[in-house]
């Protein structure tokens, strides 16, 4: 503990995003450059507590040793703390900028203060090794001569990768889509992860070995598709980390109109057209001079609110059918659980600065699409719900929209590539395999992050992308 009194000296500051009106114009990652000062002194508030809840069970995933670091910083010993954080996370340029930290929930230090910036400190970290080039591949020096097939390149597919290539494995990862990342990719807008970023972690993992191949829908019939069951006796063990891809509809009235999207329909395509002509090639739903509506939160929705806004939208609603939660943790909400506390996400803001109002409505529910006698979307009646979902009497209200974006929530994975395996399911539909084993119902094969888990972070897939690496190496040696 590099300060004993930092914590009573320093108050909590998080390093800004850039300023609104400005990243609305461009789809660059919303962050401004670290500065190494100010982040001594973040990482000077932590007390390094006898246990520290942060890499607890309630606090990071993948049990970042987040004290160590906070010290190292605070001493302004960045290398040895990036070998630290390393010990723990494969990839922490894309928790450093994208997880929702539940290590803060956690840290001790928020029972009666503000929690210590930790991720803030943990980006900083890396973004500093990489500038300063101590980030470099290291490819194994041994081969085992196994031969492990991985289906999917989201952030599960990615660490079990690493892992196991780093243990001498022959590792390929299978990707349907045309780029390398999953959701890092094609989920996650830019602003929210470069794509730079991605393609930097992919191209180490390549130097070090990692072989890819794109357009490769293992399981499917198609022009692209690859026999599952071949690949499974070509291969030593076979890992599913194809996420929970199934998108939640609302199976409400007129729902076939044109301008209704699922909210990945309209994310993927923007990032592809982005990606591949800087969005002239046209190949993307647009919300420019649309009246925009949004059902559903979370980082899906709030990504959909930054993507029609830098569009150019008429005007942005977002639905939510749960109440308004509460600004500080509710009695039943204790720490060090995560706080289901109400936030402002950088969609949020940015809507609020474009439109002088937050976008969100909450406890309302989608009744019926809206249609003119040629069936032209009009936009959607809505009715508001209490507490258990019950539909209020008397509150229907029409909402005028020219495109309608569903983002609430996913229903597992698809089963294309589980079927041919005769695998079993979970209830929820996911490919049934025990956390800790990872093992489905067919002995070679193993399933990992929201494949199995159903959709969750991306520190949770790195989690179980690390996990299940340790599953299959202990097999290999059986
Ligand atoms: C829009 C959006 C925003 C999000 N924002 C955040 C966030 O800010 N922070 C956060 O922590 N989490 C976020 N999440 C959740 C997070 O992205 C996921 O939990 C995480 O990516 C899951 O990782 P995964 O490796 O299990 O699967 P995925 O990332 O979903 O990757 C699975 C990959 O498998 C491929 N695949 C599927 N089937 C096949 C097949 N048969 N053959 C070949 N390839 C196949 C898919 O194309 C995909 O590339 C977000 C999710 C979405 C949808
Ligand atoms: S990965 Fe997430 S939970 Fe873990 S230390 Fe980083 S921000 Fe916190």
């Amino acid at each position: 503990m590099g300060k004993p009194t930092g914590f009573k000296e320093f108050d909590r500051e998080v390093g800004p995003y850039r300023d609104i009106a400005e990243r609305l114009l461009d789809y660059n990652e919303i962050y401004t450059d670290h500065h190494e000062g100010h982040l001594t002194t973040q990482g000077a508030r932590c007390m390094d507590c006898g246990v520290p809840f942060c890499q607890s069970v309630n606090g990071c995933p993948v049990y970042n040793l987040i004290p160590e670091w906070n010290d190292l910083v605070y001493k302004g010993q960045w290398k040895e703390a990036l070998d630290r954080l390393h010990k723990t996370n494969n990839f922490p340029e894309f928790t450093g900028r994208v997880c929702p930290a539940p290590c803060e929930g956690a840290c001790v230090l928020g029972i009666n203060e503000p929690a210590v910036t930790i991720k803030n400190i943990e980006n900083a970290i890396i973004d500093k090794g990489f500038e300063e080039g101590w980030v470099k591949a290291n490819p194994p020096t041994f081969r085992s001569g196994k031969k492990i097939a991985i289906v999917g390149s989201g952030p599960a597919g990615l660490a079990a990768a690493a892992q196991l290539n780093q243990t001498g494995h022959e590792v390929t990862v299978y990707e349907r889509d045309d780029r390398i990342g999953g959701l890092l990719m094609y989920g996650i807008p830019n602003m929210k992860l470069g794509k730079d970023v991605v393609e930097r972690r992919v191209n180490l993992l390549k130097a070090e070995g990692v072989n890819f191949v794109v357009n490769a829908d293992v399981g499917s019939a198609g022009p692209n598709g690859i026999d599952v069951n071949k690949l499974l006796d070509e291969t030593d063990a076979l890992l599913l980390a194809t996420g929970a891809t199934t998108p939640r509809d609302l199976k409400i009235p007129n729902r076939e109109l044109e301008g209704i999207h699922f909210a990945m329909d309209f994310l993927r395509a923007n990032t592809k057209s982005l990606l591949d002509s800087n969005l002239e090639n046209g190949n993307f739903i647009s919300a420019k001079g649309k009246n925009v509506i949004v059902i559903g939160g979370g980082d899906t929705g709030t990504d959909c609110i930054g993507t029609s806004l830098r569009h150019g939208c008429k005007s942005l609603v977002n639905f939510e059918i749960m109440a308004k939660p509460p600004v500080t943790r509710a009695e039943n909400n204790p720490w060090p659980l995560w706080p289901t506390i109400y936030r402002v996400d950088y969609g949020h803001e940015e809507a609020a600065c474009k439109f002088d109002t937050d976008p969100r409505v909450y406890s309302i529910s989608g009744k019926e699409f809206v249609t003119d006698e040629n069936g032209k979307l009009l936009g959607i009646n809505t009715v508001e719900v209490d507490q258990s979902f019950k539909e209020v009497p008397g509150t229907i209200q029409f909402w005028e929209a020219d495109l309608i974006l569903l983002s609430m929530g996913f229903l597992g994975p698809e089963h294309y590539v589980s079927d041919p395996l005769v695998l079993k399911l979970d209830p929820r539909s996911n490919y049934k395999a025990e956390y800790g084993t990872f093992l489905t119902s067919h002995e070679k094969v193993f399933a990992a992050g929201d494949c199995r888990r159903g959709q969750s972070l991306v520190v949770r897939a790195i989690d179980e992308g690390r996990k299940v690496a340790e599953q299959i190496e202990s097999f290999l040696r059986r």
